[in-house]
């Protein structure tokens, strides 16, 4: 149980939900810098990492470095911390569902059009002279 492979890939992503839930520690409620604060994934056995965003907000909490560890170490806070998930603020939870659910659009290099778009129109005036 460490932080999902899919955060760690998306820094920028893990930084605005750790925003979104006030830049606190979920557990003890102290206040953190975004390098400070962590986040902690969990899912179900075998399963990596949630598929929807809503699975994933209920599978993470934002912690300090401190209950993070203790969460580790102690099994008890580990059975209770889907309910800590579950018991986050309703309007956190849809703004950590809208950052996990975004997704930047796919940006085409307009070079490429231009180019082919030049190509067509030169086709086309030859056709025109043939
Ligand atoms: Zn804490
Ligand atoms: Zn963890």
């Amino acid at each position: 149980m460490s932080s999902s492979p899919f955060l760690l890939s998306h820094p920028a992503k893990a930084n605005s939900i750790k925003r979104a839930a006030g830049c606190r520690c979920e557990i003890c409620g102290s206040t953190g810098t975004e390098d400070e604060l962590e986040i902690h994934c969990f899912s179900g056995e075998g399963e990596e990492c949630p598929q929807s965003p809503e699975e994933m907000e209920r599978s993470l909490l934002v912690l300090c470095a401190r209950c993070h560890a203790d969460l580790h170490a102690s099994p008890d806070a580990v059975s209770g911390q889907e309910l800590l998930a579950g018991a986050r603020d309703r309007e956190v939870s849809l703004r950590i569902r809208k950052i996990l659910a975004f997704q930047p659009g796919q940006v085409s290099p307009p070079d490429s059009d231009i180019e082919g778009a030049y190509k067509d129109a030169c086709a086309s005036r030859y056709g025109n002279l043939i």
